[in-house]
């Protein structure tokens, strides 16, 4: 949930560089997971049978990001697999933004993984470096088998349990992020608890939809189905709900966290609750930029970070084009009442099913999901909106009913602290 309510002013013309996401071993992965769309994109890189991003391209990409980016700025490293770099190409990234940075500039790191190298001394450079670690870990050993395999078909999931417990023994900040497939979307509950039970509070749900590799003209049979998904997400609110205490959440799913945002009036951390795309650009291994993970494709190209400035990729029109995709909605989602906290879903979701005919595959998902937790969500925007203004209130040393400080003549709680 927000810290504060001190956003949602209007976003500044030139867009501010603040976050990449960087794929340093591009598509490359070590295990052979079914609904993963990411191994296909070797296609795209056919020069190299394995692909590595070069001390150079590395140094490069720190360096614009430091000097140009924001006194914030976040690194996602993201695959295929980012630890087939090795432990020491991400000791290079960290002494890399260190020398580039300025004084006081935050940065912060995100790394997501298989688990299937993480070991003692990961878990303990991960700790030691701050990084924030995305664990992809579907749930017990039945549901996240059921899909994500070793090369040769072997389970992986005792594996991914290991890594797991060497992060959370090493004290590392972690998220569990969890596909959700046909199979998956029957057990929210086990899921959930099951990550609680080993201590993983923070978790990513992500729906799966990918085009049937054997029938384009629907969506593959490991895609989770939107009526079921719309089941699964009622029924993962009401456990996020039960286990509040003091009206605040003692575990943290990140997409209603987002949701949350969008009920108190605020920018929504999550790109698929945004208004448009392109709030950050993805750096290939090879220096390539595209506009966002999911459309790695020569129509999204925006340029190479050894000839041109990240900055600029984020300001171009290309990326202002692909940021207005979004925007263009089917006509159901115009009417729709949930539009202010859906936002259409993200773009691709509307593009792996043909039957979707342009709507988010997840539609009746997001449907249900809002007519279930809508007032509940009200009710948890209007409590935490008084409590931002009972703070403000004894940070202005000002009661509801006196003059408002701001000097319009109107009572302070029928002017800056009108909830
Ligand atoms: S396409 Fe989807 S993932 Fe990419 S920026 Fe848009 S909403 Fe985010
Ligand atoms: S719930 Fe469906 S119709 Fe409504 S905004 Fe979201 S995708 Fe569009």
């Amino acid at each position: 949930m927000p810290s504060t309510a001190s956003a949602g002013a209007a976003s500044p013309a030139r867009k501010p560089l603040t976050s990449v996401l960087i794929k340093p071993a591009g598509p490359d992965c070590n295990m052979a997971c079914t609904y993963c769309f990411y191994l296909g994109k070797s296609q795209l890189f056919p020069q190299t049978a394995i692909h590595r991003m070069d001390d150079r391209i590395l140094r490069e990409t720190i360096r614009q990001v430091m000097r140009e980016g924001e006194n914030q700025v976040a690194f996602g490293w993201q695959g295929g697999e980012p630890t087939l770099m090795g432990r020491q190409f991400f000791e290079r990234a960290v002494q890399y933004q260190m020398r580039y940075g300025r004084p006081g500039q935050i940065v912060g790191n995100g790394l997501q993984t298989n688990g299937a190298l993480i070991d003692k001394d990961w878990a303990r450079f991960l700790r030691e470096a701050s990084f924030l670690v995305g664990l992809s870990l579907d749930g017990p050993q039945h549901i996240h088998d059921r899909y994500r395999r070793l090369a040769g078909n072997q389970s992986s999931w005792e594996r991914v349990v290991r890594a797991r417990d060497f992060l959370l023994e090493a004290g590392a900040e972690m998220n569990a992020l969890i596909v959700v497939n046909d199979y998956s979307v029957q057990f929210p509950a086990e899921i959930y608890e099951f990550h609680k039970a080993s201590g993983l509070l923070h978790m990513q749900f992500i729906p799966c939809v990918e085009t049937d590799p054997l029938d384009p003209n629907r969506a593959a049979p490991f895609s989770a189905d939107a009526d079921a998904y719309g089941r699964f997400l009622c029924e993962l609110f009401d456990l996020w709900m039960a286990d509040f205490r003091h009206g605040k959440p003692t575990t943290h799913i990140r997409w209603f966290d987002s949701v949350f945002y969008t009920y108190v009036g605020l920018e929504p951390p999550d790109c698929t609750l945004l208004e448009e795309c392109g709030v950050y650009v993805v750096v290939e291994h090879n220096g390539d930029v595209f506009s966002c993970d999911f459309f790695v494709e020569p129509r999204w190209y925006l340029g190479n970070v050894l000839e041109g400035r990240i900055v600029d990729f984020l300001n171009s029109q290309r990326q202002q084009e692909f940021g207005r995709v979004k925007k263009s909605l089917p006509a159901e989602c115009l009417t729709c009442r949930w539009l202010p906290h859906c936002r259409g879903g993200c773009p691709k979701d509307r593009l792996r099913d043909p039957r979707d005919q342009g709507r988010d595959h997840f539609c009746r998902a997001y449907k249900k999901f809002f007519q279930h937790a809508d007032r509940r969500l009200r009710q948890l925007a209007d409590d935490w909106l008084k409590e931002q203004q009972k703070a403000q209130r004894q940070k202005l040393k000002v009661e509801r009913n006196d003059p408002c400080p701001c000097g319009s003549g109107r009572k302070y709680k029928h002017c800056c602290g009108r909830v």
